[in-house]
């Protein structure tokens, strides 16, 4: 028997229409290969949340993620000044084996030779080697945490025998070797005002090579490695440091932003808040503003950057303004005691 010719006909049009959706599909959904617009966000590192945002293929930013969280994990454990872990040395086994000689991961040394560095352009206002008057705050404000009704200061007399052990010099470093010596054994090191920029600096380095426009935020230290696919700088908003909106919006292109506050990792006693960023030349809390940014053109500006909004925050406005004007190109944004908010640069826009 003879098919009707109209049933043929349908066969053809089913597979032309089938054909046509297949078309259709593609050109509306590119595999979700395209290069877009893409997020990851990591919570288990620097005891922050870090965002990486990326114009990028599906693909490419797979693996972009991958090797951003290794290197996460990588700097957290190595920068880690309280936790040691199993089968490497990091900057909490130095503190503990201060004395003595210590071999360690070249990462970490280049990260205490900066410290240094920062240390002498900012006189000592940012100190990697005040680990030890660093910790008598730090373990009030945890225990704080644990039991708020309890909360106290550090004993003053125990806070001026900490501050006999905080020299820069005392850190003697054998690069050569990859070996590290605190020559004062009561010296501890905290590197918590700069790590995290290290660390961004670090990733946009492996970033790179993907060649797409990203943006990286470690915990407050944000970097960008040039403008948006559109050719408009990436925008990061300034925290208000009352609480509540956005005290600026910052405009980053190839550079980085760092924010420094006292309005995070707080605690009270007594109805006063105290901050976690100590002036060492009071060896108290800096109260000085309510929150410094600072932003930093140029290559691996976020260890730059995270090391001068601390410094500022210690220092105050007048002293964080000639401090900044000595690294070229830096802006500064200050929210003052009574939260006016006034800038150096054009880069960061006070919001109302
Ligand atoms: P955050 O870590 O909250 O982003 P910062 O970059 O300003 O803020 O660093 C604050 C941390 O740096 C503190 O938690 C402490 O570990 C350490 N720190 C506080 N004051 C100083 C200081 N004057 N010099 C060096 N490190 C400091
Ligand atoms: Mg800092």
């Amino acid at each position: 028997m003879i098919r009707p010719p109209k049933n043929k006909s349908n066969k053809a049009k089913t597979a032309c229409f089938l054909l046509a959706v297949l078309i259709a599909a593609a050109c509306l959904f590119p595999c979700c290969k395209a290069a877009e617009k893409r997020t990851a966000t990591f919570l288990d590192y620097f005891d922050t949340v870090v965002t990486l945002t990326a114009y990028a293929e599906e693909d490419s930013f797979a693996s972009m993620k991958e090797e951003t969280e290794a290197a996460l994990k990588k700097y957290h454990r190595l920068f880690d000044i309280y936790n040691e872990y199993e089968g490497m040395t990091n900057l909490a086994s130095v503190n503990r084996m201060a004395g003595e000689t210590v071999e360690i991961d070249g990462e970490a040394i280049a990260l205490l030779e900066l410290g240094i560095e920062y240390g002498k352009l900012t006189d000592g206002a940012v100190n990697i080697a005040m680990g030890a008057v660093l910790k008598l705050w730090h373990d009030e404000r945890e225990a704080a945490k644990a039991d708020p009704d309890s909360a106290s200061l550090p004993d003053p007399a125990a806070l001026s025998e900490a501050a006999k052990h905080c020299s820069l010099n005392d850190i003697v470093i054998d690069r050569a070797n990859g070996k590290v010596l605190l020559a004062d054994p009561e010296m501890r090191l905290d590197v918590g005002a700069i790590a995290k920029g290290f660390a961004a600096d670090r990733i946009a380095g492996l970033l790179e090579k993907y060649g797409v426009p990203f943006m990286l935020n470690c915990g407050g230290a944000v970097l960008a490695n040039g403008n948006k696919p559109d050719g408009s700088p990436w925008i990061a908003g300034i925290e208000d440091p009352r609480g509540g909106g956005f005290a600026a919006k910052a405009q980053i292109g190839n550079a980085a932003l760092s924010t420094s506050g006292s309005y995070i990792r707080r605690y009270t006693v007594e109805n006063h808040d105290y901050g976690h960023i100590i002036d060492p030349e009071t060896l108290c809390p800096a109260e000085k503003l309510l929150s410094v940014s600072v932003l930093v053109p140029g290559e691996s500006p976020a260890a730059l950057a995270d090391a001068l909004s601390t410094a500022c925050f210690v220092l105050g406005e007048e002293k964080a303004r000639i401090l900044i004007g000595k690294v070229p190109g830096a802006e500064v944004l200050f929210v003052t005691l009574s939260g006016e908010k006034c800038t150096t640069g054009e880069s960061m826009i006070p919001q109302k």
